[in-house]
């Protein structure tokens, strides 16, 4: 049992919430102040987008408090790719060798509210909806909130103030005014937009359920996720601006179902309401935030987007931040409440990870819009596959350990390299023997 301490948790989305019933399981008296309405009354309002794919690192973190099992019967599993080609034709690839290892689609309305449910059902915990905490005095660990009906903030103590407040987080807005605090916020070209599949005219769903669609346009992609009443929530990831496939030209078209249509022939059909999404959902900015290290002062510390915002191509920012939840908790408990030296020891252990999965999830971003349609890509991925199934305990792609594993991304990274060098290593000792076989029989022909 560690020490109780009175925390603060600025966010009730994914990582907030989550972190809530966390801490309370140990005994810790914990105020989560968000910004938003409360979404048990309000419903929840959304902004981004609707599904998000739950892997490893998310269902061990949904496990510890208690609701894995009832998150995973509103899912829908994906087991691969299905790759759409410009002219139509489908392929599928598996993620993994192991037939049981899916990646899951999940509602993020109905997995937030879930998750603040429960941290409403612990002891300990108190939710205040529509009190956003505006600033912080990082040196003296207070809280400055702000109630909507209020005209001055109030100022609350703690012995631990956490920042899930996500990307634009107010907490790292204190952190980057109080000085030596090294931050950098990217925002790439392209941004995103969202569009609807619905059921089919039986009630069904209108193309293969259990995996995530790919349509690969070289620099651009669209990608589609089933949702529970199967419908399925489509993302086009296009340049903002620019000459043909962009948001700019998707506006100036004069008829937005044609200008899909010629790059996703065998979508379009199943989109009753496109020229409708295409007017009223906004395009949505992509954006990386790093920060030099999580806290700031004896007693504060971000998490989750508001620590290390990534773009979403591998699917782990929620996953990540769930990871960070679980990993502070064990920060906490290992320094026994010694709350300065445990925020030092997480934001040491979890910075590299946070800069492996944002450099991965740039990485996967080239590779789902261009490289899944290349043979060579799926043959290397289809010889992984199989390398896995044969030496289960030494070779694990990178997809598999970040989706199927909660290996720290940082070892994955590491690992990748090493096996890099070891190729390297490996074939410039057989070239140089082929090239010595060579050099010898030339030598004894002449
Ligand atoms: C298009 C897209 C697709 C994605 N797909 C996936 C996916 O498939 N899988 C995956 O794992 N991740 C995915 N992500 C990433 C995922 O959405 C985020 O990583 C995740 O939401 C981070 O959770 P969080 O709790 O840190 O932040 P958020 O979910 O942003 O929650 C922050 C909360 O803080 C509140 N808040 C803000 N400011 C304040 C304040 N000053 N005081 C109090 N409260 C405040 C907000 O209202 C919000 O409720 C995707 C992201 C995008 C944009």
């Amino acid at each position: 049992m560690t020490r109780s301490l009175d925390i603060i948790v600025a966010g009730a989305g994914l990582a907030g919430s989550l972190l809530a019933s966390l801490l309370a399981q140990d005994g810790h008296r914990v105020r989560v102040y968000e910004r938003r309405p409360d979404p048990r009354r309000s419903g929840f309002i959304g902004g981004r987008s609707i599904n998000l794919a739950l892997s490893a690192r998310g269902r061990a973190a949904l496990e510890a408090i208690g609701i894995r099992d009832e998150i995973l019967e509103t899912v829908v599993p994906m087991r691969g790719r299905i790759m759409h080609s410009p002219t139509g034709e489908t392929s599928f690839h598996a993620y993994s060798a192991d037939p049981a290892n899916a990646i899951n689609s999940v509602s993020r309305g109905d997995l937030n509210l879930r998750l603040i449910d429960k941290a409403a059902s612990m002891p300990g915990v108190t939710l205040h909806f529509e009190e956003p905490v505006v600033d912080v005095d990082l040196a003296n660990g207070i809280a400055m909130i702000q109630h909507a009906h209020d005209d001055e903030p109030r100022l609350e103590k703690a012995d631990l103030i956490v920042g899930a407040d996500g990307a634009y987080s107010s907490i790292r807005g204190a952190m980057q005014r109080y000085g030596g605090f090294g931050f950098s916020q990217e925002f790439i070209s392209h941004g995103y937009k969202e569009l609807v599949i619905p059921p089919d005219q039986h009630g069904n769903f209108a193309i293969e359920h259990d995996a995530l669609h790919i349509w690969p346009r070289g620099a651009s992609m669209m990608i589609a996720l089933p949702n529970e009443d199967r419908s399925f929530t489509c993302t086009l990831f296009w340049p903002r601006e620019g000459e043909g496939t962009s948001f700019e030209s998707l506006n100036a078209a004069s008829d937005p179902r044609v200008f899909i249509k010629n790059l996703y022939p065998d979508a379009v059909d199943h989109m009753p309401d496109l020229e409708t999404d295409c007017r009223e959902n906004p395009v949505g900015h992509l954006v990386t935030i790093r920060c030099d290290q999580w806290h700031c002062g004896p007693s504060t510390v971000l998490l989750g987007d508001a620590a290390h915002a990534i773009v979403p191509f591998f699917g782990q920012g929620m996953n990540a931040a769930m990871q960070d939840c679980m990993v502070l908790r064990e920060q906490l408990r290992s320094h026994d409440g010694d709350v300065a030296t445990a925020i030092r020891a997480f934001s040491r252990q979890q910075k590299p990870n946070g800069d492996a999965i944002a450099q991965l999830s740039f990485e996967n971003f080239v590779i789902m819009r261009d490289k899944v349609s290349s043979p060579m890509y799926r043959l290397r991925q289809r010889l992984e596959n199989w390398l896995h199934r044969l030496l289960p305990q030494h070779v694990g792609s990178v997809y598999n350990l970040v989706s199927f594993s909660t290996t720290p991304y940082a070892d994955i990274v590491g690992r990748r390299a090493r096996r890099r060098r070891a190729t390297r290593g490996i074939l410039t000792v057989m070239l140089g023997l082929i090239f010595m076989a060579i050099a010898f029989s030339v030598g004894i022909l002449i």
